[in-house]
């Protein structure tokens, strides 16, 4: 069970930014899509 959470995450696609469109790796679960460069306030 555990593997399918695993390949459950592993099949979601990347968070793009939805500023500048660079692909966020590190996820934030309740920040909005965007990059640490564009995330800043
Ligand atoms: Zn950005």
């Amino acid at each position: 069970m555990i593997e399918n959470v695993i390949e459950f995450f592993k099949n979601l696609p990347a968070k793009s930014c939805t500023t500048c469109g660079k692909e966020i790796e590190e996820q934030h679960e309740c920040y909005s899509n965007k990059c640490e460069e564009c995330n800043v306030i």
